[in-house]
């Protein structure tokens, strides 16, 4: 598959009037803090575009890049790290809820999930929300490389049953093992 991208930052927002002009079928990635979608995003484009492990608290913005000029990702704040910060999770539902909603040219989410992880309450308010405005979505296990196969293979079975038909993929971003699927999904189902 791909193993150059062509990568472009284009700009980072918090409102919609903010957001570039939507010229290109879209992709948002969001996960829990500490998942890493950092790692996952830059594993995924082959360089150092996402910050790894920033320090929670300071201005979290949706960062917009162009890929191969084809589409546009947006790297959402991380989730969850604040639990306890009633403020901050409100503002994070707020900005990315309003994202979600609003933005035509949005084809997809993937969510990010350090696949040592439960299914939790902030992941069932996603779910919810993919549900609600039928936001395509697939899953994405991280840290693979963390459990053995047939462990990795358990989780991924137990979360296909919560999940009913959302496509999981099983990744490494450290290994950089399982990301052409995920780019398969991006670039010929989404971006096209
Ligand atoms: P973010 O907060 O979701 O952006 O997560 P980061 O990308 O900053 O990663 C959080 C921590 O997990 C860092 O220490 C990464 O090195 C580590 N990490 C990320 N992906 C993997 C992976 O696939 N395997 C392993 N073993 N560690 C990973």
């Amino acid at each position: 598959m791909l193993s150059f991208m062509k990568v472009k930052f284009i700009k980072s927002a918090l409102r919609p009037p903010e957001y570039p002009f939507p010229y290109k079928p879209e992709v948002a990635v969001v996960g829990r803090s500490n998942a890493g979608k950092s790692s996952f995003i830059n594993a995924f484009v082959g360089q150092k575009i996402a910050k790894v492990s920033s320090t929670p608290g300071k201005t979290r913005l949706l960062n917009f890049f162009e890929l191969n000029e084809q589409l546009y990702l947006v790297d959402c704040p991380g989730y969850g790290f604040a639990k306890g910060s009633l403020q901050e999770a409100l503002s994070w539902q707020a900005m990315v809820e309003t994202y979600l909603t609003s933005r035509e040219t949005l084809k997809g989410v993937v969510v990010i999930m350090d696949m040592r992880r439960d299914w939790d309450d902030e992941e069932r308010l996603l779910q919810k929300w993919f549900e609600h405005h039928k936001t395509p979505w697939i899953l994405v296990l991280n840290k693979s490389d963390k459990l053995s196969r047939s462990a990795g293979l358990q989780r991924k079975a137990k979360l296909t049953k919560i999940l009913e038909g959302v496509p999981i993929y099983l990744v490494s971003s450290s290994k950089k093992t399982g990301f052409d699927e995920v780019k398969n999904v991006l670039f010929k189902e989404w971006g096209k």
